[in-house]
């Protein structure tokens, strides 16, 4: 994609998040990766309000700022941290999830608990106490857990969600929100009922080409029998 295509894209994704009421007010931020820059969202901006051309360019490995541009949003180090230990990783989303704020700020840590946290999180979810946000003790807090995740939770902050893409990045932010919201219920209800290592290792090999291509061969094979009633039946 060119890099009028991402800032398009990284428009997008910013008001989406806000609709989805990941972020209030200036909090939150967003980036992609082009080539040896990160586009990465200015400080003191609410998201639905930064214009394609004000996303700020700056060098992945220096930390440069292009020349002319806006300040970049105040998380920078958490975000460079993030490509810097990830070299395949393309999109970075920062959000002040409340359910997941919540849940993660009253002792609890996020569970497996459902086929679609597990396919888009992940196993592995590091939870990283508090430190004070926007501080490189953040950020290298962040680069040592970053390592084999999709997500990380910060305690009394919020979360950052990666991807290969922008869109990926997001539905995983969209992931974590709502798996922070249903254990939240579900131990609201009572005593909720974890996925056992052994399930959540079955949901991870659906992903697997392996598993595809044998789900492919079965479809022709495949039938389901149906009972009938038989004749006179209601
Ligand atoms: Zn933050």
């Amino acid at each position: 994609m060119t890099v009028c295509g991402l800032r398009s894209e990284l428009v997008k994704y910013a008001r989406r998040i806000l609709e989805e009421k990941l972020v209030t007010g200036a909090g939150g931020n967003i980036s992609t990766r082009f080539e040896s820059l990160m586009l990465i969202s200015p400080s003191g901006f609410s998201l639905e309000d930064v214009s394609p051309d004000e996303y700020v360019e700056v060098n992945i490995e220096t930390g440069e700022i292009a020349p002319g541009a806006l300040r970049p949003s105040s998380e920078v180090l958490m975000h460079l941290a993030c490509y810097r230990r990830r070299p395949e990783i393309r999109a970075v989303i920062h959000t002040h999830a409340p359910y997941v704020i919540a849940l993660a700020s009253s002792g609890h840590d996020l569970k497996p608990m459902f086929a679609d946290s597990i396919i888009y999180l992940g196993r592995r979810i590091p939870h990283l106490d508090y430190i004070t946000v926007t501080t490189p003790e953040l950020a290298l807090a962040v680069e040592e857990a970053v390592p084999g995740c999709e997500c990380i939770i910060l305690r009394n902050h919020g979360v950052i969600t990666l991807g290969e893409n922008l869109k990926q990045a997001f539905w995983r932010a969209c992931s974590v929100e709502e798996s922070a919201r249903i254990q939240f219920m579900a131990t609201l209800l009572g005593k909720p009922r974890f996925l056992d290592a052994e399930e959540v290792g079955r949901l991870e090999s659906l992903g697997s080409e392996q598993y595809r291509r044998q789900l492919l061969s079965q479809m022709k094979d495949f039938h389901v029998k149906v009972e009938t009633g038989g004749e006179g039946g209601k």
